[in-house]
């Protein structure tokens, strides 16, 4: 599959839905225009890639609904040279998006089937994260913290002290809270100890799953 002006035709038109939605983070809607969405989902998705709509991908997981990673982006507030951790590589479209805004991401996967397989298309594509990682997220990744920002792409149950722990101070942890309907969650590292907590739409994700051993 290739990236022609037909797609990237597309992209315009979903970044003026996403516009129309509340997404006013102009370097966002730039970043949805720039990464061929179709070329992170099976072939048989093609014609449907540039609908605001989540698809499944390997491993019954799902790429995440255009709305929800331009959501989550927007949240994350990402500057240039950002270390930024994201939990959930999956398709690895929201770490492109991450990339493209110049951040460092170091992404984490659980599912090895996915792990492998996105691995492989970001060498393919010329996506270079600082790192993939095949694990499990709840627990962060201590040995790269502190992190300008950490996005989990997965609905998780309760939220992972890990992860709040590895933010730098000023950082942000993007996360949707919840079991069967997720709230998007922000909280804002004030301090060593301080935690602003805000809350915004439900969304609806695949589970954060914790690897218990
Ligand atoms: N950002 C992805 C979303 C994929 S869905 C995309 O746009 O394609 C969420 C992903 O989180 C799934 O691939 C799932 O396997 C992964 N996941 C679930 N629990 C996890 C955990 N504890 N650690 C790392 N990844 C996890």
């Amino acid at each position: 599959m290739r990236d022609t002006l037909k797609h990237s035709g597309l992209r315009n038109k979903l970044a003026k839905i996403l516009l129309a939605k509340g997404i006013s983070d102009a370097k966002v809607l730039d970043a949805i225009r720039a990464i061929p969405r179709h070329l992170f989902m099976d072939s048989s998705f093609e014609g449907h890639a540039y609908q605001d709509k989540a698809f499944p991908i390997a491993a019954d997981q799902t790429i995440s609904q255009p709305y929800t990673v331009a959501f989550q982006t927007q949240l994350l507030a990402v500057r240039p040279n950002d270390k930024i951790l994201e939990i959930g590589t999956g398709s690895g479209y929201q770490t492109a998006i991450l990339l493209q805004l110049k951040a460092k991401v170091y992404t984490i996967e659980r599912q090895l089937e996915l792990f492998k397989k996105t691995k492989i298309f970001f060498s393919k594509m010329g996506y270079r994260p600082k790192k993939t990682i095949f694990g499990d997220g709840y627990k962060g990744l201590p040995e790269e913290a502190p992190f300008q920002g950490i996005i989990v792409t997965a609905g998780a149950p309760e939220v992972p002290k890990a992860l709040l722990s590895q933010l730098d101070i000023g950082g942000r942890l993007v996360i949707p809270v919840g079991s069967d309907n997720q709230i998007m969650t922000l909280f804002v590292r004030k301090s060593e100890k301080e935690f602003e907590k805000k809350e915004y739409g439900s969304f609806r994700f695949v589970p954060l799953l914790e690897d218990k051993n």
